[in-house]
């Protein structure tokens, strides 16, 4: 537990289910007030709003799709009205699809750029813009993937997505450290959440990617969650512009396991 989290406000896209859901009960456990964000599923983001409450923080679930920038904006205001502050904003939606990349459409790539890097541009656009005009000594952090490192052959969009979180990450790391507003990212390995329901179900495709990592499990939502919460607490208060790999090793290079 990080005591001085509790109390503060965070936003997290994304958190009706994976790991916006467990970052979102991580928070409640830490006793802050989250505002919880859902793109379609209002009955699941309810659930995580009782969840966070049950864990001992308070919760309010707000539809907006960070791909539109009034959404988003909006999502900010609620945040700030509801609760009174913003000192945390996660921005973990995230989406993925898979094709080959001369046979992309840039209507596809639009839609993933716009909702994994242009959203989290704006969201944290909005959230500097509030934590400057408050002297709020905030926090940002980036839900990116190892895919910011790894090249992903049929997913150049999201690969190209998370490659430019990394840089818009550390870009505003530097801009706004005079002002002591931290910018971090997390990017995870394979980890157990509906977006990987066609690796959980597939005992075949368990191994191969198991293969992958070096500490041969996939991971949880919770273990993401440590990391964020660690992130946003003062533990981590002279920490920013980095990249936490939350990845059992995947980015290690486990063939030279082999010798
Ligand atoms: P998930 O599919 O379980 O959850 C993604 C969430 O984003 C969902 O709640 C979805 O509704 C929301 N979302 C999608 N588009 C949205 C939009 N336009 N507006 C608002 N919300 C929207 O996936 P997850 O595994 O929990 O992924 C969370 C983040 O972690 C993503 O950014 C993903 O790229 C990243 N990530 C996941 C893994 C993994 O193995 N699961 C690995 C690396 C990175």
């Amino acid at each position: 537990m990080f005591t001085d989290l509790s109390g503060k406000v965070a936003v997290i896209t994304g958190a009706s289910k994976g790991i916006g859901r467990g970052i979102a009960v991580r928070f409640g456990q830490e006793k802050m007030k989250v505002v919880v964000n859902y793109h379609h599923d209002s009955e699941k983001a309810k659930a995580v709003v009782e969840e966070v409450k049950m864990a001992g923080g308070e919760g309010i679930a707000v539809r907006a799709d960070v791909s539109k920038e009034d959404d988003i904006k909006r999502l900010i205001d609620t945040a700030v009205e509801t609760f009174g502050s913003l000192d945390v904003l996660v921005n973990n939606a995230g989406i993925q699809t898979t094709c080959p990349s001369h046979e992309l459409s840039l209507e596809d790539w639009h839609k993933v750029m716009d909702t994994n890097l242009t959203g989290a541009f704006v969201g944290c656009r909005e959230a500097i813009k509030y934590m400057l005009a408050h002297n709020i000594q905030g926090n940002i952090i980036n839900v990116s993937s190892v895919h910011q490192k790894i090249p992903k052959p049929f997913h150049v969009h999201y690969a190209s997505s998370k490659g430019g979180l990394r840089l818009l990450t550390e870009t505003l790391a530097l801009e706004y450290a005079p002002h002591g507003i931290r910018v971090n990212t997390i990017a995870p390995g394979a980890i157990a959440t509906p977006m990987n329901e066609h690796i959980l179900s597939d005992p075949e495709q368990n191994d191969v990617v198991r293969s992958l990592i070096p500490m041969n499990r996939i991971g949880e939502p919770k273990q993401i969650a440590s990391a964020a919460a660690w992130l946003a607490s003062e533990e981590a208060s002279y920490v920013t512009g980095v990249t936490l790999f939350v990845d059992g090793g995947m980015t290690l290079y486990p063939f030279f396991l082999k010798g």
